[in-house]
């Protein structure tokens, strides 16, 4: 007979995959984790063919009985996005006219791959909410198009987008990232994705032992748009990403409501920093049908962008930009006098 302590065994914690199955699919069910009247998110009911996709990792970073939380306006669906509004369409960038066989190449020397169509959470905001994913999937006989067209062209950076990129498992992942790291001219590879900020337990020993494992330089784009977005969880993540020699950058889109006072996007920036991740770019929202009620208007983007300026040290105020189809890059938005 011992006298030990009864010993309560915590459960290990779920594998990503298990936890993107459990993710929050019903408005409803969410207004209960939130402690919310259902009415006050009763119109998320109005998802159409993009529903309601939160994991409870984010969830869990939300303001119980806050209909206002900026992490909750991310993710619900309202009927706002049923409002036809002009100018606001279904390919405000045009990708159409760029995409061929799921590259989208629309830069000098790099080269944005849609590597899936899935993705860990539904942003309301998404300019690819109506891409049309079927028709452009690099991941077709995999990847063995789009990886011949790449050396063709002699790409320097290969942009991993869809989608969300590590929706890919880690084998496919490798399989990819070696098969890039095989072209001649190709020096780095580019990982834009959200997922180790919605769902941590993404960055995984596989995921980061596969990333050490590359030749190639590994550059990770991170999207987040508001400071409360990164808990501990997260920045444990991010950690382990910059251990496996990754560099970190965010990009973040400016959303009404949610991020568009300079307090939140300099709280932003410093804990990103605080995390080794330094802001990249601050994107005006591109005018995708069912998102205008996000839409912060240029001269008012300006004004907040003075305010960081005269904040924040250089390196952490990021480049304020909108995506103008055609251009050679994204186009700066220029500060008036
Ligand atoms: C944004 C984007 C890129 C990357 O542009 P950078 O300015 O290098 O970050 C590349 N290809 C496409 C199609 C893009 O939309
Ligand atoms: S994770 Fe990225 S691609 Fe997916 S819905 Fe959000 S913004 Fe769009």
């Amino acid at each position: 007979m011992t006298n030990d302590p009864v010993r309560i065994p915590t459960p290990a914690r779920a594998s990503w995959q298990r936890q993107l199955r459990d993710a929050v699919r019903d408005p409803a069910e969410l207004a209960a984790l939130l402690e919310l009247p259902l009415d006050a998110i009763a119109s998320g009911r109005a998802a159409g063919n993009f529903p309601l996709l939160v994991p409870r990792a984010y969830v869990a970073r939300m303001r119980k009985g806050d209909p206002r939380d900026p992490l909750l306006l991310q993710v619900l669906p309202t009927a706002l996005e049923s409002v036809d509004v002009p100018g606001f369409t279904a390919d405000p960038l045009a990708e159409s006219e760029f995409a061929d066989g799921g590259l989208v190449r629309k830069y000098r020397d790099r080269s944005l791959l849609i590597t899936t169509g899935a993705c860990p959470v539904h942003c309301r905001y998404c300019f690819r909410r109506s891409f049309p994913y079927a028709d452009q999937l690099a991941a077709r006989n995999d990847f063995a198009d789009a990886l011949e067209r790449l050396a063709r062209d002699g790409t320097k950076e290969a942009i991993l987008s869809g989608g969300d990129p590590l929706s890919l498992g880690n084998a496919r992942l490798e399989s990819l990232l070696q098969r890039l790291a095989a072209l001649p001219t190709l020096r780095r590879v580019r990982l834009h994705t959200r997922f180790p900020i919605v769902l941590p337990d993404r960055v995984d020993r596989g995921l980061v032992e596969l990333l050490e494992r590359t030749r190639v330089d590994v550059v990770v784009v991170l999207h987040t748009n508001h400071p409360r977005e990164i808990d501990g969880d997260v920045a444990g993540a991010l950690d382990a990403l910059r251990g496996a020699g990754a560099t970190l950058l965010n990009q973040s889109v400016l959303l009404r409501g949610i991020n568009d006072d300079a307090d939140t996007l300099a709280a932003l920036s410093e804990r990103l920093f605080e995390c080794g991740t330094l802001p990249y770019y601050l994107h005006l929202l591109d005018p995708v049908a069912g998102a205008a009620h996000f839409d912060v208007d240029e001269p008012r983007a300006e004004a907040l962008y003075r305010e960081l300026l005269a904040r924040l040290p250089g390196y952490l105020v990021p480049r304020l930009v909108r995506e103008v189809p055609g251009q050679a890059s994204k186009t700066p938005i220029r500060l008036g006098l």
